[in-house]
């Protein structure tokens, strides 16, 4: 453990949508920072300038702020260690790959693309491992400089020692070492002057005084490339945390491409734009990533409050998880009855206006107890109580006919339902219900079937929230209206 302040960073390149990867590389060295007290950056890793978009990254912020991943330091809002997007940066790269040039760590190479492509096609014929063949190693340091200031293209590989092995070592897997001969004389700066990840990402974490690595388990296998690198600097080496990879819901396999589009089709997704979309709520998203790899009780339900109080590195583990879209169904549901009724009001009135459908603050605020316990998507509000906003419904005829009864016993029915209800001065809950279940009493037939034919005709639809509560909001008159259309249907069947 280091004495240092505690310093973390979500470090996305912005290449594509932000999926749940992210949000738990966002998640973690957030939760650490913020459970010890210390900060925690975002920076943008868009060296890679051909698949790199101002738009991916305006939707990875976006992600961060629907999430609540609240940031210290980014590029949206500076901070003292800036400029925090990596292209921004390039002369302090340049500075630092020619640090190791002149320390002997590092050597330009001037192999063109077509040398390096034929030496990769004779190893793979030979069944080797890729790498460079060491060329420019012993090119002369001044014959080097002479040639790269003659303005000959050239890239700076890192001087891999050809003996000796090192030792790396992951929080989650314990040491690792790798034997030095079995690694490549890798890129670190590119001929169009731009770093790669090995470098940009070694500098960046040490100049911002990153304390903890906490990534994704893709950049395992670096690991022992970039301590190397930390080490050639003589600079102190901060804790590495590669996470675990997400598996297919079977839990056979890496979880894919096909899979995301497969997860798509049954209404879910692993890019936070679309869950939004789909009624997920920020709450129940991090509660279900964070267990994916860090080693609470699979069941246990928190807030991000709790997430923070109760996070420890030293739990994360390197387990693959298989995405379970149950859970997290689960998780969403649970945390949607944990809101307060104005909180959850607010939540579902975009849903409704994204409908057309005139969602007033009132009526919300009456429906919100009413369905709470159903919702496990946001968006399940349409199904449940679109009929509240509609100006009609339109219910299957079939549907207004009660088991064992025909058409004209329903009608029957309905219309006497129509005079108690028209009778009454208002239709609050507490004057409706006595009289119709009196009626009920004295006409022999079931309740499933008088409120059955009721309830169809009402909301439109056969299952719905407590019919006499949904009877007061929707109002005396509406009410009235829809039963005397469910009386034309009837009659007309
Ligand atoms: N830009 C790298 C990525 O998106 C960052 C990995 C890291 O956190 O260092 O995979």
């Amino acid at each position: 453990m280091t004495s240092r302040p505690i310093r973390t960073r979500f470090a996305p390149s912005p290449t594509g949508r932000i999926h749940i990867g992210n949000a738990r590389s966002a998640l973690y060295p957030f939760l650490l920072a913020r459970h010890l007290g210390g900060t925690f950056l975002l920076r943008i890793e868009d060296t890679d300038q051909k698949r790199s978009t101002p738009e991916a990254e305006k939707e990875l912020i976006e992600g961060l702020r629907w999430l609540g991943l609240k940031y210290d330091e980014g590029p949206d809002i500076g901070g003292p260690h800036g400029p925090y997007r990596q292209t921004e940066r390039r002369a302090i790269y340049h500075e630092y790959a020619w640090k190791l040039v002149v320390s002997g760590h590092a050597f330009p190479c001037f192999c063109t693309s077509q040398r390096l492509e034929q030496i990769r096609q004779e190893q793979q014929k030979n069944k080797q491992n890729p790498r460079y063949d060491g060329v420019c190693r012993n090119i002369a340091p001044e014959d080097a400089r002479r040639r790269v200031e003659s303005g000959e293209r050239h890239v700076i590989r890192f001087k891999m020692p050809k003996e000796g092995s090192i030792t790396a070592t992951d929080l989650l897997r314990g040491p690792i070492t790798t034997e030095n001969a079995s690694l490549d004389d890798s890129v670190l700066l590119k001929s169009d002057g731009l770093p790669t990840y090995h470098l940009a990402a070694m500098v960046d974490d040490h100049l911002m005084q990153i304390t903890h690595i906490i990534r994704g388990s893709e950049w395992l296998p670096s690991m022992p490339l970039h301590i190397h690198v930390i080490r050639a600097f003589g600079w102190e080496e901060p804790v590495f945390a590669h996470l675990s990879v997400f598996l297919k819901p079977s839990g056979k396999g890496k979880l894919s491409k096909r899979d995301k589009d497969e997860a798509m089709k049954d209404g879910h997704s692993t890019f936070l734009g679309d869950m939004k979309e789909l009624g997920y709520t920020p709450e129940g998203v991090l509660n279900w990533i964070a267990l994916m790899g860090w080693g609470v009780a699979d069941g246990d339900v928190m807030t991000l409050d709790q997430m923070i109080q109760r996070f420890n590195i030293d739990n994360l583990t390197p387990s693959p998880a298989a995405v379970n879209f149950q859970k997290l169904d689960h998780f969403n549901a649970t945390h949607i009855r944990l809101l307060t009724t104005p909180d959850l009001a607010a939540r579902i009135k975009p849903y409704f206006l994204k409908e057309g459908l005139e969602a007033d603050n009132d009526t919300l605020l009456k429906i919100v107890p009413l369905i709470r316990e159903r919702l496990v998507t946001l968006d399940d509000c349409i199904a449940f109580a679109a009929f509240f906003f509609r100006e009609n419904v339109e219910p299957n005829p079939a549907d207004l006919i009660a088991k064992d009864l025909d058409a004209a016993s329903c009608a029957q029915i309905a219309k006497k339902m129509r005079e108690i209800l028209s009778s009454l001065p208002s239709l609050s809950h507490a004057e409706a219900e006595p009289p119709m279940r009196a009626y009920v009493e004295s006409s022999g037939y079931s309740p499933a079937q008088v409120f059955g034919i009721l309830r169809v005709a009402v909301t439109g639809q056969k299952v719905s929230p407590p019919l006499f509560e949904s009877m007061e909001i929707i109002g005396r008159e509406k009410v009235l209206e829809r039963l005397e259309a469910a009386i034309d249907l009837l009659e007309k069947m």
